[in-house]
């Protein structure tokens, strides 16, 4: 069994590699997936809508970034909030167009760290089906 420590996981997710052999990269351009890793043959998404958890994933990071960000810039440096809201308006819609294949990432290597697809009987009955 390949070593998939948390650490291991974070890293390939970090590096949009295959959560389970860190082989194989997870995406073909900027925001399409590859169906399966070609090194272990791990269906990336693993049933409909699976990829729906990882924008819980970009949305809490986006808010959570630009909630600090404006905490920081409006009491700490006494930013006026009229300056503040178009930058920070323009970060709510670009940064989770460059964080989806992270959330993305991080949502599989999650996922695999806490139910290990090795163990699922159904992924692999789903497999031999192909
Ligand atoms: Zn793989």
């Amino acid at each position: 069994m390949p070593e998939r420590s948390a650490s291991t996981l974070l890293s390939r997710a970090l590096h949009l590699r295959c959560p389970r052999c860190g082989e194989d990269r997870l995406f073909i351009g900027w925001f399409r997936m590859h169906e399966r890793c070609s090194g272990c043959q791990l269906k990336y998404e693993r049933s409909p809508g699976y990829f729906l958890g990882s924008t819980y994933i970009n949305y809490g990071l986006t808010s959570l970034t630009m909630s600090a960000a404006y905490l920081i810039l409006h009491f700490g440096y006494k930013v006026p909030k009229e300056w503040l809201a178009p930058p920070l308006a323009a970060y709510c819609v670009l940064w989770p167009l460059f964080w989806f294949r992270y959330a993305r990432s991080l949502f599989l290597a999650f996922d695999c760290y806490f139910d290990d697809p090795d163990l699922n009987s159904d992924e692999e009955s789903s497999d031999s089906e192909i």
